[in-house]
């Protein structure tokens, strides 16, 4: 047998997988167990592929506790695709949408919005660097908006909402990407939910959506002008399978999901997140010689950004990192400085390797 040699990969997505899944994906790759072909040979309209579906969605619903009054739809376009549907799906004729502006993200799903209707930007942390949430009491809400949208966490930043705002009886829309299933989620407060799977949930190609049910009439109603692929009802009504959905990509889905229950589900989850973050946020505050970027009120759990001195010295850490195998510790270019992305399938050996490096980088250059 060969030895695998996996690095510490700190992307921030596509990102690390939990091994068990890799390992369940490729036992299955060549047959399915009983099926006699692989997930990427099998009709997206066979008994095979329709229980592999609704098995996943199944997951879906128990491990977040979704409602019965939701749909979770497994569509295609990542998230990014979700800055329009949203809107062109939501916002009716003459309505405003609220955007809660929370950093890069954010920014790009408003300027989608604007170009189908009226947005209102409700507050924005982006003179500060996005480095904040924004407090409730700063959110000035428009009565009657057709929607509140939020950014759960922000990715590039590394900043997170630790409450779901209260928006009364406006619908919540929130862009999950990057911190799905990182802890609880109360589905029930929120009027749709929408994330890639690259990050937290799977590989690149599905985006998952909940979305309440008394929200697909909007949707329904624009049967006519809304193209077919961009209309959630239609993809409600067809339980997914409008079209080809990306098979491979619902599957190891479904096994990423399959795995968080076997953790003992969001809770528990939750848990190992807040002490892998914890450990490294309590070595970025030791001394000094690192500078988290992100208020300490509004750190994310699965983005650790933080700086050093100069860039330079920023330089020279990514480059001693990568050199010993912590990959990816490179900050997104719009903030430069270093992430640390560390989702549910993070190892915490690798926070603990992270931790160790940092020591003695400091001791060399501190
Ligand atoms: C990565 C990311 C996106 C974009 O996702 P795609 O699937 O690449 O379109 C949107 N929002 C957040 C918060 C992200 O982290």
């Amino acid at each position: 047998m060969t030895t695998i040699h996996r690095i510490i990969n700190f992307s921030a997505g596509p990102a690390v997988m939990p091994v068990p899944v890799l390992e369940q994906i490729q036992r299955d790759m060549l047959a399915l167990p009983a099926v006699g072909m692989s997930i990427l040979e099998v009709s997206h309209r066979s008994k095979v592929f329709e229980s592999i579906l609704a098995k996943a969605e199944a997951d879906v619903r128990a491990l977040a506790r979704v409602p019965a009054n939701y749909k979770v739809l497994f569509l295609q376009g990542g998230a990014s695709l979700q800055f329009s549907m949203v809107p062109m799906n939501l916002l009716g004729a003459g309505q405003a949408a609220d955007y809660i502006d929370t950093g890069s993200w954010a920014d790009k799903a408003v300027k989608e919005a604007r170009k189908v209707g009226a947005v209102n930007i409700v507050a924005t942390s982006k003179g500060e660097n996005y480095s904040r949430i924004p407090a409730q009491s700063e959110l000035r809400l428009t009565p009657g908006a057709a929607y509140v949208h939020m950014t759960a966490n922000n990715t590039i930043e590394g900043t997170e909402f630790k409450d779901v705002p209260q928006v009364g009886d406006v619908p919540l829309v929130s862009d999950t990407s990057s911190d799905m299933f990182s802890r609880p989620i109360d589905v029930e407060r929120h009027g749709l939910i929408y994330a890639g799977a690259q990050k937290n949930m799977g590989p690149a190609g599905v985006t998952l959506v909940i979305v309440r049910e008394d929200l697909l009439l909007r949707s329904a109603e624009k049967k006519s002008t809304l193209p077919t692929m961009l209309n959630y009802a239609v993809h409600a009504e067809n339980g997914s399978l409008y079209n080809t959905p990306p098979s491979f990509a619902v599957y190891a889905l479904g096994l990423v999901i399959q795995w968080l229950l076997n953790q003992g589900g969001l809770e528990a989850v939750a848990a190992v997140n807040q002490r892998k973050a914890g450990k490294l946020y309590t070595e970025i505050d030791r001394t000094g010689f690192y500078r988290g970027t992100a208020n300490r009120e509004s750190r994310s759990l699965m983005n650790v950004t933080f700086r050093l001195a100069s860039e330079e010295l920023e330089k020279t850490f990514v480059k001693e990192s990568t050199a010993a195998g912590l990959d990816g510790l490179k900050g997104h270019r719009a903030v430069g400085g270093m992430r640390a992305s560390i989702y549910n399938a993070f190892p915490e050996e690798g926070v603990e390797a992270l931790v160790s490096f940092m020591r003695d980088f400091e001791q060399k250059y501190g």
